[in-house]
């Protein structure tokens, strides 16, 4: 079973090599959907929504959350925050990261 819970977190970034728009500072409301995969125990649970939300809250978007992103890596493309974020939650039964940009960018990530 796949057990999915979405974050919503506030960022700036700059992407300094890139010849458009975005090389210059700007912010975005990010989103953020983590899923995880387990057997379905026999509580009918496959993974605690709120351990899931409490895992996530404090390993990623306590750091995330109004921060400059390229402070923390670089590039600060969605990319980069995709596979940030699946290093701080390995300890999860990840199945997914998906990473929205904006309402209609996003990337996929599975490790
Ligand atoms: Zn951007």
């Amino acid at each position: 079973m796949r057990v999915s819970r979405d974050f919503r977190f506030e960022a700036a970034h700059r992407l300094e090599d890139y010849d458009g728009r975005c090389e210059a500072l700007h912010g975005h409301s990010w989103k953020l959907r983590v899923t995880v995969s387990a057997p379905v125990g026999e509580d009918g649970l496959a993974y605690d929504f709120v351990k899931l939300a409490d895992e996530v809250n404090e390993k990623v978007i306590s750091v995330l959350d109004h921060s400059y992103l390229n402070e923390l890596f670089r590039p600060p493309s969605a990319e980069k925050v995709a596979e940030w974020v699946w290093e701080r939650l390995t300890h999860l039964p990840l199945a997914e990261i998906v990473i929205w940009e904006t309402e209609d960018c996003m990337v996929t990530y599975d490790g």
